[in-house]
Parts: C-alpha cells; structure tokens; sequence
C-alpha cells in the first residue's frame, strides 16, 4: 500500500497542484498536510497578525476544499522537518511542490527535503541546476533563454483538480481557531483582503473586467489600492498559482492593461529566480563592495520617523502609514520608501528591508529583498534614482487623495502645499488651521543636499562595484535577465518597472 504525505506549503490550492494531483495518482491513501510553525509567530516571525490571519483564512479555504473531495487538511503543529521526519518513519511518502527560500528555509528544506521518500515537484517556471558553489550561489548561467523556459511553463496545461482525494487517516492536532487563539492573531490593519483560492478567484475575476484602466491605475498610489490587481498574496501563499492568473489574463481581449500585467507575472518568476541563484539576498548586498553601507551612520531618530511616517516629506509619510495600517502599499511607494530610506536618509538597507517585510501582507523574501537591494542599487549596474517625494507627490497624488487619507493633519492644505508643506506661507498656514512644525513635522533632512550626497557616495564606489561584478561568482550571484540588462528593474513603461519585451 502506498501512503502519501501531500505537504502544503506556499501552494494553498487543490487546482493546478502537480505534487497532489500525482499523489492522487500514485497513492492508495493520500493525506494532505500543513504543518505549522510556531516559530512563524510572535516578535521573531517577522510576521504580521494580519498576514497570519490571511494564511489562516487560506488554510480554512484550504480545508474547505478538501472536504468537498472526500478528504480533509491535516495541521500538524512545530517543527515541520521533525513533524515530516515522523511520518517517513511510520512508512508514509512526501511529496511537496518547491518553494524558493531564503538560506535558513533552505538549510531547513535540505535537511528534509534530501531524505528517502520525498519528492519534490518542480513545475514553476523556476530553473534549479543542483550545480553550487559552496555559498548556495548558482555556478551555471540560469538565464540562458530563461524567458522561453517560463513562457513555457506559463502556457502549459494546468494540473486538474481531482475528481476525489479519498477520506485523510491522519487527524489533525489542533484547528486554525486554536492556533489564532494560542497565539493572540489580532490583526489591526484594515482593509486587507481575505484569504484563500475563492476569494483570489473572485477578485481575479473583478480585475479582469476592469483590465483596461489597469496601466492607469497602477502607479498612483490611492488608485493602485483600490483598483490595481491586489492578487499578490494570493500568489504569495499559492491559492493561486501564478499559471492559473496568466491563462486567465491571456484568455482576455488583447490591451496595453493585458501586456502590462502579463510583464509583471514574469517579474514575479524573475525576481524567484534571482533567489534562487543565490539565497543571500535576503542578509547582505549582492555586490560586496556594498556590504555594510551606511551601517555605522545608523540614527534612531531618522529610522524612527520613517517606520512612523513622521519624517516631514507627505508622501513617504502616507506611503510608511499605509504600509503599517493596511498591510499594502503599490510598487512606485514601496520604491520611493525604500530609497528615501537608503539613499536620503543614509541607514542600511537591511532593518528598513525587513520592517516592510514585516508588515506587507503579500511579503516575499524573493521579491521584498531582491527588490529593495535593486533599488538601492546594491547590485552597483542600475541606476541611482533617488525618488523625489515632492515630485511624486505632484505627479501621482495631485489632488491629495493618498496624502490627505494616511496625514490627516496635513488635510486642510490647498492641494497646492501637499507636496512641500513646510513651504506653505503662514499667512496659508493660518487660514487653514495647520500650524508646519506643530501639527506636523518640518522635513527631518534637506533633501536635495543628501539626493547629492549619495549620487557622490555611489559614484566613489562605482569602479569598484563594476570591478566587482568582473567575478563570474558575483554576476552569478546577481542573476540579472540577459535581456535588457541594462534597464534591469528600471523604468519601461509609466509604472517604474520594466516591461515585458525587456526580458
Ligand atoms: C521595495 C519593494 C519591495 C517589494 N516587495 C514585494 C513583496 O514582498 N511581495 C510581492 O508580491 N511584491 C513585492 N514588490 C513588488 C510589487 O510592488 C508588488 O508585487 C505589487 O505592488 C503588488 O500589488 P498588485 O498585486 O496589485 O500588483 P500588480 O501591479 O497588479 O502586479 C501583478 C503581480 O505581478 C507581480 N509583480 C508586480 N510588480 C512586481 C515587481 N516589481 N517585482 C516582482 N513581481 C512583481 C506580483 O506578483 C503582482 O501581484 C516589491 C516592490 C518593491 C519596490
């Protein structure tokens, strides 16, 4: 008799699931099993109660799911690799779909992963040659006609789901309730989407009917919260794969909206393989004539005010405040804090990295990180765009409408002053009962002089950093696309991000 473990982990779905639709194949008994980690929990987690609560919420979709096919979803609870070694032990068989980690889920992966009777099943459009330096690093070239090999895994047939799984011999040891109430999940954000398969497949839905205004949506920040895709935890957490969201998008009538989302899912598979190629993106920069930058310049107070949103510059302040109070903030925000913070601000970028981390609901150790030391340009081959806050301002929020919900204080400003409103004239200031200094804080730097400062600081390294990357090990490491390398995560079109003829 052939027992087979289903082990979920970022693949919260029961459609196009290679791993359980073989295993229903294969198996007499099949028991479909997540294992949670408490260590996911509390101050170390770096998890937010509002993407615990999603992950829960996609476990009882999960769950749901099962039991519509005969069976049910197991949850075990501590270390998955000791949960899992039990059950090899007791004869049963593992099969799991990949997740690309970052080191420590990998070492935790390796130990697991590389025993007896588990298999893993590798169909993501994600390259893995098994040939590594010591360090993790790739020692082949990933990127050989990678575009063709995820055009081909994105136009594959999906894996059915199947007709019956068959009742789970395996109970569970506690329930989703329990495991919120042990660890006291009470999300205050708001307005966070709620998780699993069917409410991904409902808001899919919704955006392909508004796929049209998506390239004008998609870069202001007010509009992009309302109105741009919002499926990225549902890709996070697998209730959908990112296969099942490209065949829908493609079955659309053709759009600028259409290509425009098309290039950001090969993002999304591009910037996978980049940790792929290298599981250090998430500790230290990709390029070792960056490492440590700023470290020793660190100031509470300056770190303090950004994690606040109290640093005097409006739109960093709306963008950190809706990070902190909603869970989400769009890509042009998430690049404009992140430079504010690295570039202007001259902290290292590893704590800033790993706040946002903390408080995305969609956070990705393969995007977060990857894009944070792309954007800061850690790399040594992009640019270094120091994103203007009051330009982004005039430009993305003209009438306010992001500025004035995240800064209350600031909401009786003309339009006019959002941008910069230590400059509004008193006489203004008086008439509209906001007092620059009192209600809110004065710029905490001056930033044309540190945008300056650090255009210096990178130029002085510049010859170094491309020295650097002369090293087949650090290029490796970097995993840049061989087409339009040297726009790599910079501008293609209107949103701040490349487009998909770039690859
Ligand atoms: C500093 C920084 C950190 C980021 N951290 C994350 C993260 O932890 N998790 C995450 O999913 N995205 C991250 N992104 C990418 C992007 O901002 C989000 O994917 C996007 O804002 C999510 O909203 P949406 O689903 O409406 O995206 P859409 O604009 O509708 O895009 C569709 C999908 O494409 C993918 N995608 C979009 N932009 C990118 C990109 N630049 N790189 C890779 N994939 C992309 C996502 O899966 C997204 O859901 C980060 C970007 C930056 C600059």
């Amino acid at each position: 008799m052939t027992d087979i473990v289903v082990w979920h982990r970022a693949d919260l779905r029961t459609v196009d699931n290679a791993a359980l639709a073989t295993a229903v194949e294969d198996a007499d008994r099949v028991a479909p099993v997540f294992v949670v980690n408490p260590a996911y929990y509390g101050e170390a987690g770096l998890a937010c109660d509002a993407r615990l609560r999603f992950l829960h919420e996609s476990l009882c979709d999960l769950r749901r799911q099962y039991r519509d096919l005969g069976s049910d979803l197991t949850l075990l609870s501590g270390d998955p690799r000791r949960r899992l070694a039990e059950r090899l032990a007791d004869g049963w068989t593992v099969y799991c779909n990949r997740d690309v980690t970052s080191r420590r889920g990998r070492e935790r992966d390796r130990a697991l992963l590389d025993r007896d009777g588990v298999t893993v099943f590798e169909d993501d459009g994600i390259r893995w040659p098994d040939e590594r330096d010591p360090d993790g690093t790739v020692a082949v070239d990933t990127r050989v006609r990678w575009d063709e090999s995820c055009a081909d895994y994105f136009e594959r047939d999906q894996h059915p789901r199947p007709d019956s799984v068959g009742p789970n011999p395996i109970d569970s040891e506690v329930t989703v309730e329990e495991i919120a109430r042990r660890h006291d999940v009470a999300p205050e954000k708001s307005g966070v989407p709620e998780g699993g398969t069917v409410a991904g497949s409902e808001r899919l839905s919704a955006f392909l009917d508004r796929l049209g205004e998506y390239p004008g949506v998609v870069s202001p920040p007010a509009a992009a919260q309302a109105r741009s895709s919002r499926l990225s935890q549902y890709l996070k957490f697998g209730c959908l794969s990112e296969r099942q969201v490209y065949q829908r998008v493609q079955a659309a009538p053709s759009s600028r909206g259409r290509s425009m989302y098309t290039s950001r899912l090969y993002w999304n598979r591009h910037y996978h393989q980049k940790l792929a190629d290298w599981p250090g993106w998430t500790e230290r920069a990709v390029n070792p004539v960056f490492r440590g930058l700023y470290r020793d310049q660190h100031d509470a107070d300056l770190d303090r005010a950004w994690r606040e949103g109290r640093t005097g510059f409006p739109m960093v302040d709306a963008a950190m405040r809706a990070l902190t109070e909603t869970g989400y903030i769009n890509f042009r925000m998430r690049a404009l804090v992140a430079t504010f913070y690295v570039y202007v601000l001259k902290q290292w970028w590893k704590p800033g990295a790993d706040f946002m981390y903390y408080h995305l609901v969609d956070a990705d150790p393969a995007i977060n990180y990857t894009q944070w030391q792309s954007q800061c340009n850690l790399t040594g081959v992009h640019p270094v765009r120091v994103y203007d806050p009051a330009k982004q301002a005039r430009e993305y929020d003209p009438e306010g409408e992001f500025v004035r919900e995240y800064v209350p204080e600031l909401a009786g400003l003309p339009d006019e002053h959002l941008a910069r409103p230590e400059a509004t004239p008193v006489g203004v200031q008086d008439a509209c009962g906001v007092d620059i200094g009192t209600a809110y804080p004065y710029p905490v730097v001056e930033y044309d002089h540190e945008a300056r400062v650090a255009r210096d600081d990178f130029a002085t390294l510049d010859e170094r950093a491309k020295e650097a990357l002369s090293d087949p090990q650090v290029r490796r490491r970097c995993s840049f696309s061989n087409r339009g390398r040297e726009t790599d995560e910079g501008d293609g079109d209107d949103s701040g991000q490349a487009s998909l003829s770039e690859f």
